[in-house]
């Protein structure tokens, strides 16, 4: 492709994108926890500049719109959807820098003219509005739609089921947030991205819709090693027969996962979110131009595997008092970020994961314990100790029935 007179080749290109993201980065989404409210209002401005068609394609349980963006008049239909996670929202807010970069005036014209010639494309962003609402994982009536791929019970399953059947996408991004605690192998670096293409039954066989799926991957991992080398992994490959992305691989589209991970001291997932946008943008121009099958699957498969190896936060050498004898341990601390209700809020709920010999285990946090005693399940912290956490209301659940506030 040409810019300025220059052919450019897409790790050129992508390497270029990379580092004048920050102008379509989407400046309407100041934290992560997206609303639907804020995706509609965006959609109507998007929608008059003529160059997307935007679509209502159905309603949650609670009557929010769900909407596809359409965009592009080529052969090779693509479908991206995110957020069928409510509480998993990276995606939503790249999938906003993309349609900014559609819209771009900018040096880029050739490039976005060979992915809308080549591909069309139909964008659900934020399949469970009502989840994203209240930042759980399922639907209105807890159903994780992730889950419900051939029941369809849910009204927001069956818009992408159905969606599916009436495109017949060539290929399909679903896209997710995964945990903090996952490494690529036993590296002890944080993942920021994880991909799969999931397998069509128990088999595992890689059938060519599949195989497609790991070349668009291996092409996809191929771009973005340099900008986070031995923080790329993949999503184990278990087979879930009621899952959306297996079911589209049985059924023609090869389907490709992706999950945003962790990056140290990126609360919002702004930086993931970078990622995402780099990874789609590489995928789009890869399967444009057909690259994609030039890449081998040996790139996929030499991907280490998530491995669940950090903790959120790890106190060592907590003394641990029990029927007056005392010993040491250290505690390993998962955080879960939830929707309160009553204080119309988001609160971090801090669970005790393990207990005992920590020593081979690593943390996105770690603290000195010295000072700390755990009186019958209650974390009590002496004058002495200093534990600087994240949020002052920090809850953590003890493993007996004790709760704390620590402050
Ligand atoms: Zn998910």
């Amino acid at each position: 492709m040409y810019i300025n007179g220059h052919i450019l080749d897409t790790v050129t290109i992508i390497n270029q994108l990379y580092h004048r993201y920050e102008i379509y980065s989407e400046t309407k989404f100041s934290n992560k926890f997206i609303k639907h409210s804020q995706i509609k209002e965006l959609l109507i401005n998007l929608q008059s500049t003529g160059i997307f068609e935007v679509s209502e394609i159905g309603k949650s349980i609670q009557e929010r719109e769900i909407y596809c963006i359409k965009i592009g008049k080529g052969e090779t239909k693509v479908l991206l959807w995110s957020q069928m996670h409510g509480d998993e929202p990276t995606a939503t807010m790249s999938l906003f820098d993309l349609l900014n970069f559609f819209i771009a005036k900018d040096n880029y014209d050739l490039f976005r003219k060979e992915l809308f010639d080549n591909l069309t494309l139909y964008i659900v962003p934020m399949l469970n509005p009502d989840g994203a609402e209240v930042f759980t994982r399922e639907n209105a009536i807890n159903i994780d739609l992730n889950r419900d791929y051939i029941r369809a019970v849910s009204p927001e399953s069956k818009i992408l089921k159905q969606l599916q059947k009436e495109i017949k996408p060539q290929f399909g991004f679903n896209l997710h947030d995964q945990d903090s605690y996952y490494s690529p192998g036993n590296s002890y670096k944080s993942t920021a991205i994880s991909f799969l293409a999931p397998p069509q039954d128990y088999t595992n066989e890689i059938t060519p819709v599949r195989e497609n799926a790991i070349r668009v991957i291996s092409g996809i991992i191929n771009i973005l090693y340099d900008f986070i080398p031995g923080h790329i992994a993949r999503y184990k490959d278990d087979h879930e027969p009621r899952s959306f992305g297996d079911n589209f691989i049985l059924n023609g589209t090869s389907s490709i996962l992706i999950e945003s991970g962790y990056w140290e001291s990126d609360d919002n997932k702004f930086f993931i979110r970078k990622l995402n946008f780099i990874a789609l943008i590489s995928a789009l121009r890869i399967i444009a131009t057909g690259e994609y099958k030039l890449y081998e699957d040996k790139t996929y498969f030499d991907t280490p595997v998530n491995v669940e190896s950090f903790f959120d936060l790890l106190i060592k050498d907590v003394t641990v008092i029990k029927d007056t004898k005392s010993y040491q341990v250290d505690i390993g601390i998962i955080r879960k970020r939830e929707f309160d209700l009553y204080s119309d809020n988001y609160i971090i709920k801090s669970f005790i994961e393990e207990v005992g010999d920590l020593s081979f285990s690593n943390a996105h946090e770690v603290f000195s314990g010295n000072g700390l005693v755990l009186i019958d399940g209650n974390l009590a912290i002496n004058s002495d100790a200093k534990l600087k956490l994240k949020d002052q209301d920090e809850i953590i659940y003890c493993f007996d029935n004790g709760t704390l506030i620590i402050r």
